[in-house]
This record gives C-alpha cells, sequence and structure tokens, in this order.
C-alpha cells in the first residue's frame, strides 16, 4: 500500500521519465568521476541547496550530509574513496549559520528521545549525558566547528599532499557563501558579527567585479539564437569562469535592486551605494535554458 509520500515521489519519478522521453531532460549520469574534483561534506539543513548555491548541477561534485557537517568514519570512507578512487582533489567543509546542532542541547534530547533511544545509546540511565553528546557531537559555534571538520581531514593518514581543505560558511538568511580564509581568517561567529558590515562590503565588491567581468567583452562571445518562424529574437551570451560554462540571458537589472541588507541577529546593517550599471545576469547551466528565464 502506498502512503502520499512515497506516492509523490512514484509520480515524481514517473514525470521525470516523460521528460526524459520528451528530450526535456538527460540521463546524463553514466560518468564516475565527477566533472569538479570536489567533495563537499554539508549540513542535512534543508536550506543548504548546494546546486542552487553553487549554480551546479547533477554530476559536479561529490555530496555527502550529515547533521552538523561532521568527521565520522562514514565521511573518512567517502573521502577515501572519493580521492583515492575518483580523483578528488578538493574536499569542502561547508557548515551553515544557524546550524540545528549548534542550538541542540541535551535536555533537549532527554525530552524528545524515547527512554529506550536513550537506554540503547548509554550504559549509564542516571546519567547519560555525555553518551548522547558523544553520539551526537553538538557544537556550540558554527564557524569553529567548520574549523574543526577542517583539522581533522587534514590529519587524516595518507591523503596525498594536493587535496585541498577548505572550510566554507554559508549564510542561508541571504545567500552568500563566506570561504573561512579568504574572508580574513574568521574564527568564531561572534567574530563573523563583529567583522559583518566588512564582509558585506568584500561580498559586495566580489559580486560587482563579478558582473562587470561578464560585461566586458573580453570573456563574452555575442552570438544571436536561432531566429525562426516566430519567435521573438533572443539574444544569449556565454561565458567561461574559472572552468564553469554558463549561458547568460540578456536581462536587465540594476545592482541597486541587489538586496545587501539582509538582517543578521546584533548586527547594524550598513549602508551600500551602488554604482547604477546595467548587467546580464548568469541563468542555467548544461541543459539549456529554463522555460521561465525565457521571459
Ligand atoms: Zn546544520
Amino acid at each position: 500500500m502506498r502512503n502520499a509520500v512515497k506516492d509523490r515521489l512514484i509520480k515524481g519519478n514517473c514525470l521525470y521519465q516523460k521528460k526524459v522521453m520528451e528530450g526535456d531532460k538527460d540521463i546524463n549520469l553514466n560518468e564516475e568521476v565527477s566533472k569538479h574534483p570536489i567533495l563537499f561534506l554539508t549540513c542535512i539543513e534543508l536550506r543548504v541547496d548546494l546546486f542552487q548555491i553553487f549554480q551546479l548541477d547533477p554530476g559536479d561534485a561529490f555530496i555527502f550530509r550529515n547533521a552538523g557537517n561532521i568527521i565520522t568514519n562514514d565521511v573518512k570512507r567517502a573521502i577515501y574513496l572519493t580521492v583515492f578512487k575518483y580523483d578528488v582533489e578538493n574536499i569542502i567543509v561547508l557548515g551553515h549559520l544557524d546550524c540545528g546542532m549548534a542550538r541542540l542541547r541535551t535536555k533537549e534530547l532527554l525530552d524528545i528521545l524515547p527512554p529506550e533511544v536513550i537506554g540503547s545509546l548509554s550504559d549509564n540511565p542516571k546519567y547519560p549525558f555525555l553518551d548522547l553528546i558523544e553520539f551526537f557531537k553538538p557544537f556550540t559555534d558554527e564557524i569553529r566547528n567548520i574549523k574543526t571538520q577542517v583539522q581533522k581531514i587534514k590529519m587524516m593518514r595518507g591523503l596525498p599532499s594536493i587535496i585541498n581543505v577548505m572550510g566554507m560558511l554559508y549564510d542561508a538568511k541571504n545567500g552568500w557563501i563566506y570561504d573561512l580564509e579568504e574572508s580574513g581568517e574568521l574564527e568564531t561567529v561572534d567574530h563573523f558579527k563583529f567583522r559583518y558590515k566588512d564582509l558585506v562590503k568584500y561580498k559586495k565588491d566580489e559580486l560587482i567585479g563579478f558582473l562587470q567581468t561578464i560585461q566586458n567583452n573580453q570573456v563574452i562571445e555575442k552570438f544571436t539564437s536561432r531566429n525562426t518562424s516566430n519567435d521573438p529574437v533572443e539574444e544569449k551570451t556565454s561565458f567561461e569562469i574559472e572552468g564553469i560554462s554558463k549561458e547568460i540571458f540578456n536581462k536587465e537589472f540594476s545592482l541597486k535592486n541587489l538586496n545587501f541588507s539582509i538582517e543578521t541577529p546584533n548586527i547594524s546593517i550598513p549602508k551600500l551605494y551602488l554604482p547604477k550599471i546595467k548587467v546580464n545576469i548568469p541563468s542555467i547551466g548544461k541543459y539549456g535554458m529554463n522555460k521561465k528565464e525565457k521571459q
């Protein structure tokens, strides 16, 4: 008998098959090696959507998720396999602000877990706290946790010296990624909050630089797409930045419309004066044009 969730999944798979048959989707994952030599370790948090955040496609990178992006034996297994069997050279620990694992308290665990679960995790019914902490591995500071996990990977035996292990922080409130090294050696979340104005400015400059790079014809090869029958003329451009090819469809907007002023607790939001330039915004990946972006 099917429940509603299973029914939804099976119907979703039928829809996928329909799209494949109609040529709208590819079953393209015949390769074992990822397009980019990357393994992500990130949290199970729903807001962390790597495909959106980095504009990746299925098959671009290996992804391992667990609660709190913690190094466990199973993560080590994935690291050794992807490094030695699938040529991964970059391991990225991607944590995020406001992580549930940073708010998890043992008292809450005692409240929500049935006694038989607690009993199965601890031989000490009067004082199961240490065993629960050992099992669930909560932490108090998201940035410090990312750094700890990065260190644990670096200390794994036998990893080749060419392997880059990086820590990144995702702010789900505004969609920005902060490279913990490039963002001025961030150490803790308090440190992040203290330096928030600078970080936002850095990100603003990064975005403006990116958009101007697109705008400069150095990396843009303009071409006009097919102009058949009654189809409106559509101009599209392609660009290549650091190995990532994207197509851009002309869509004018002003940087003024970009919202940098996302509230973060206890942080005063800096006023930003953005230059008024018109740009093309990046569209989707290798599957071609997304219909809703055609307009
Ligand atoms: Zn999380």
